[in-house]
């Protein structure tokens, strides 16, 4: 075993300050909601107070929007839209190294990740999406696309920033204004996103962005102004917005839960593959919607791939999210470390095999094993249920038809990956797999144009890539 040194990216590149405000109208103002102190999960220290919206900021922040839309936005050429785009876009990339360490003390996901993944992909959406701007009539939608009006948007807290640009990027290109609630443990980064929005000369109104818990979601989806509503997070809450939404004349998109299968057939490159579920499951300690938490391996592969994940996962160095050493970060919030204990206990009770990587782990803060479970029956929660943290789940099977059935047999259907040396075992398996986005010999790759979103509990609307622009458009 290699021993490494510390090395910690330094925290005073967050320029941390002790208070945050909400962004309305172009201003950075006090909300009349309760303030809420952002905590650090990897230490459990308070990092900010952040001021939060209530019923009459949300109202006022929806006016905002609906006043930029009817007097600037919406009117506005889309190459003009196009600059603003672009030099968000700009000053993410400059401010790049700063968002990566406040994400990551924020969030508590690994420096690493911060610093290569979220951050030069939200910039990326960014980029991207000012490019459509000024040609929405060629993205084969429709003849004479028109903007929705005031979108109102709710993001989680897996990817604080990207979630924000995957939201607000599209959003502005096709002409709609915003306002956008990040999710109550991580308001941090959008909230600097909002200051390179101001500095960016944006008009006032056209982005808003709110801080609060979930009532503030609530007010905001449900609110009469609103045109449009984008919603990640959880299966519950995406089936709570649709019914309050029913009726309304509201267009929705809702990007929800999943329950990945990540197949591995006999002729896989087994290293590789061993790579791929790694990276499916820990990346981001397994806060990943479309994580590949269930592990289907071919019978007769499955003792010795499982060994080969045992020994790899057991290298795998869990601690401080700023040092940028470290491969798996602290759970986000004690909430969901609770959750995950608790699921992880029924796989125990229900029978499954449990091995836990050996890694030491701090004292304080969030910090949970990877963990992976064999022996998993289909019938099992851990199995069915979206666990939302580094622990993996196995199954086996015999034949192809097998695997698919298994893979199947979930009521989400939001990523899958496929593992294998056949380029027509890959192709047969995309076509028969439900699931958004079907993964080859690789997992979790996102780029800004390629089309991202679910099948069934999953939720339903694309964002991402030319059909991404559809969901913020009268086509
Ligand atoms: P939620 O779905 O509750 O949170 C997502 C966002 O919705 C947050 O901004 C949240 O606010 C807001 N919200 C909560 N209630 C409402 C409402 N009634 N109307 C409108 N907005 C609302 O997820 P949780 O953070 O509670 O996580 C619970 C579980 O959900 C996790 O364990 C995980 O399994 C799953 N999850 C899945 C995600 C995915 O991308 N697939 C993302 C996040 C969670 P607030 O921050 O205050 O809660």
């Amino acid at each position: 075993m290699w021993e490494y040194a510390p090395a910690p990216e330094s925290r005073d590149i967050a320029n941390l300050k002790p208070s945050y405000r909400m962004f309305v109208d172009g201003e950075f103002v006090e909300g009349n909601g309760e303030p809420l102190k952002t905590v650090n999960p990897a230490t459990e220290e308070v990092l900010a107070e952040v001021s939060t919206a209530d019923k009459n900021d949300v109202d006022r922040a929806v006016k905002a929007a609906r006043r930029a839309y009817d007097r600037v936005w919406g009117k506005m050429p889309g190459a003009e839209r196009a600059k603003y785009i672009y030099r968000i876009a700009r000053m993410m990339a400059e401010r790049s190294r700063e968002l990566a360490v406040l994400e990551s003390l924020d969030n508590g996901k690994p420096i690493k990740e911060a610093r290569d993944v979220d951050v030069p992909t939200a910039s990326a959406h960014f980029f991207y999406h000012a490019g459509w701007a000024d040609k929405l009539e060629y993205a084969g939608l429709g003849p004479d696309p028109k903007p929705l009006g005031v979108a109102g948007q709710v993001i989680p807290w897996n990817f604080p920033l990207l979630m924000a640009a995957w939201k607000i990027a599209p959003a502005l290109a096709c002409g709609n204004t915003v306002v956008l609630k990040p999710a109550e443990t991580t308001p941090l980064t959008a909230l600097v996103l909002a200051e390179i929005i101001q500095q960016a000369e944006l008009p006032p109104g056209v982005v808003n962005i709110i801080p609060g818990a979930g009532d503030v979601g609530a007010e905001l989806t449900t609110h009469a102004g609103v045109d449009k509503v984008a919603f990640t997070g959880s299966t519950d809450v995406g089936k709570l917005i649709q019914r309050s939404l029913a009726g309304s004349g509201k267009k929705l998109t809702l990007e929800l839960g999943g329950k990945a299968a990540n197949v591995v057939f006999d002729d896989a490159p087994l290293d590789q593959a061993v790579e791929g579920i790694v990276n499916g499951i820990f990346f981001n300690q397994g806060h990943v919607c479309c994580a590949g938490s269930r592990l289907l391996v071919q019978e007769s592969i499955a003792e010795e791939f499982l060994a080969k994940l045992q020994a790899r996962i057991a290298t795998l160095r869990i601690g401080d999210p700023l040092d940028k050493n470290t491969d798996v970060g602290a759970i986000n919030s004690s909430e969901q470390l609770h959750r995950i204990t608790e699921l992880v206990a029924t796989g125990e009770e229900e029978g499954a095999e449990k091995w836990v990587s050996p890694c030491p782990l701090p004292d304080k803060g969030f910090f949970f094993a990877p963990t992976v479970f064999s022996g998993v029956s289909q019938a099992m929660r851990i199995a069915r249920e979206e666990i939302f943290g580094p622990v993996l789940s196995v199954l086996t099977f015999r034949t192809p038809d097998e695997a698919v059935a298994k893979a199947n047999n979930t009521p989400y259907g939001l990523s899958a990956g496929i593992w294998t040396d056949k380029g027509s075992r890959i192709l047969w398996m995309a076509d028969q797999l439900r699931a958004g986005v079907v993964w080859a010999n690789t997992f979790n790759r996102f780029d800004p144009t390629a089309p991202f979103g679910g099948y069934q509990e999953s939720g339903f609307g694309r964002e991402g890539g030319r059909v991404g622009l559809e969901a913020y458009l009268d086509v």
